[in-house]
């Protein structure tokens, strides 16, 4: 009997314990932050052209990397109450799921946008069942479109190489890489000068032979060359103007050679970097910066009257709350309760022709059907 009681009591304080463990698991410690934004101007266009139901000739989508509402309010608010994106009318939400997680990861959700079908965590531009997978690039290239991406990330990194490579393992960089001269794109810009040069020298030959690669915008070698990879020394704070700088080199080199027209995809890439590390404004000064390049693809499409411009995240990072602000100071204050991403709908905004076609909630990998679906429609 005493042997039964002694049991008894060890398996009630072992599952005491270990609900203890999980309760201390799963308890959540929020993390604030606070800062007063460098103000810097918005844009609004006219609206003409806004939700016409025309023929679309080229198509700019923005994705800010784990750029939810939290990220978007601090940076609106810490503006002054403005950013181009929330001058935009047409808004929606984008559910981000994966095809094996309630939470994805940029592999997985970048897919979803590059291919229009959902796929596990990890994969770049395959399937759930390990199949390679036909990105926008790809497709649009066979209807005579060319396509570009811009990136604040290494050109490895999980959301470019879901619109030019084909991988079960995000991590593989060297073969992400390999994926290059085979890819559909014309214009590739992301990190960095190293990065590249670290690349075997087989794959640095593989990738001369197709792409003309430069070091600086102003290189000489970007006229006249006919598929184009600018690799910045840095994609990192200390960027300057680089990211809203070469969205307007992309639309320049991609309308100088577009035949039917073109797609772009621009990422902000930093808006998740700092959310993971729980800083706040970085968060916010990559978010700002983020707004820039969106306000180069507005304007270019205010001009232009047959681009649509799509600016949305590919998952919520950090669970980013705006607690407080002052917006005529440009004071914000902020919460994080994760070190991760989170499962909440990401903010979807649109401008120019069938920009209400993404209003309301939709997954990801509808976005990236829809994008495929109005530049292959005749009219
Ligand atoms: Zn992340």
């Amino acid at each position: 009997m005493k042997k039964l009681i002694f049991v008894c009591c060890a398996v009630l304080c072992a599952s005491i314990l270990s609900f203890a463990q999980s309760t201390t698991k799963k308890s959540i410690t929020a993390t604030s932050g606070e800062t007063y934004v460098q103000k810097q101007g918005s844009y609004t266009p006219s609206f003409a052209v806004d939700g016409k139901q025309t023929k679309v000739k080229n198509v700019i989508l923005l994705i800010g990397d784990g750029m939810g509402w939290g990220a978007v309010n601090s940076a609106m608010y810490g503006n002054g109450g403005e950013l181009t994106m929330t001058n935009l009318q047409v808004w929606g939400s984008t559910r981000t799921q994966s095809a094996d997680a309630f939470t994805t990861d940029s592999a997985a959700s970048g897919t979803a946008y590059s291919t229009g079908e959902k796929t596990n965590n990890g994969y770049v531009g395959v399937a759930a069942d390990g199949s390679r997978l036909e990105n926008l690039p790809e497709k649009l290239s066979e209807l005579g479109y060319v396509s570009g991406v811009v990136s604040t990330d290494d050109l490895h990194g999980a959301t470019p190489a879901a619109f030019f490579a084909h991988n079960s393992a995000r991590g593989a960089s060297e073969a992400i890489w390999a994926n290059l001269p085979s890819s559909a794109l014309s214009f590739a810009s992301a990190g960095t000068s190293k990065a590249f040069e670290n690349l075997e020298l087989k794959t640095r030959e593989e990738i001369s032979r197709v792409f003309s690669v430069v070091y600086s915008p102003d290189d000489e070698a970007v006229k006249g060359s006919g598929r184009l990879l600018y690799l910045p020394e840095s994609v990192k704070a200390d960027r300057g103007d680089y990211l809203p700088r070469t969205t307007q080199m992309a639309i320049d080199y991609l309308s100088s050679k577009a035949g039917k027209g073109f797609f772009l995809m621009v990422e902000g890439a930093r808006i998740d970097k700092e959310e993971h590390g729980n800083n706040y404004p970085e968060m916010v000064f990559e978010t700002l910066d983020f707004d820039k390049a969106v306000e180069v693809a507005v304007r270019f499409a205010e001009k232009d009257g047959h681009t649509l411009v799509i600016i949305t995240a590919d998952h919520e990072t950090g669970a980013v709350c705006l607690t407080r602000g002052e917006p005529a100071d440009g004071f914000v204050q902020g919460t994080f309760s994760s070190k991760g991403h989170s499962p909440m709908m990401v903010p979807l905004f649109a401008y120019g022709p069938h920009s209400t076609d993404f209003s309301g909630a939709q997954e990801n990998s509808e976005v990236g059907q829809k994008i495929f679906s109005l530049l292959s429609a005749r009219k």
